[in-house]
């Protein structure tokens, strides 16, 4: 069910501490960490601690809950000292989503194209 924890989910293994991460943040209802293939020099994943298929089905089922994975990618960017960014939810599998549980991708320390691949 949306929002319980998942069997098999990997993000929700991390969240709840069981598979190890490098976390840079975390709050009652969410969790920072560093990718572990990354795209960029600084490649971040934010996600919320409870399960969510995608960012839309986060948003419609806990609009506050989207809107603290926003904030804590920008936050994180702060701390990170990034002018520029990209903040991407892919959704889908011919997007290039590969964990069903929502994430945002906080990217940056590089120069970005658009359109993006
Ligand atoms: P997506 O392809 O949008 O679903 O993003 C999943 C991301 O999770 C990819 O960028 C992977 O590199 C990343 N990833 C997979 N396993 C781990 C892990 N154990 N720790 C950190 N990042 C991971
Ligand atoms: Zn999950």
């Amino acid at each position: 069910m949306a929002g319980e924890p998942q069997e098999d989910c990997l993000f929700c293994k991390i969240a709840e501490g069981h598979v190890p991460a490098t976390v840079v943040r975390e709050t009652d209802t969410t969790v920072a960490f560093r990718d572990i293939n990354p795209q960029a020099p600084i490649h971040i994943l934010v996600i919320p601690k409870a399960h969510y298929r995608n960012a839309a089905e986060l948003a419609a089922a806990a609009p506050q809950l989207a809107a603290d994975v926003l904030r804590d990618a920008g936050e994180v960017a702060a701390e990170e000292k990034l002018e520029s960014y990209r903040i991407v939810f892919n959704t889908g599998a011919g997007a290039g989503q590969t964990v069903f549980h929502a994430h945002a991708h906080l990217l940056g320390g590089r120069g970005m194209q658009w359109p993006p691949g």
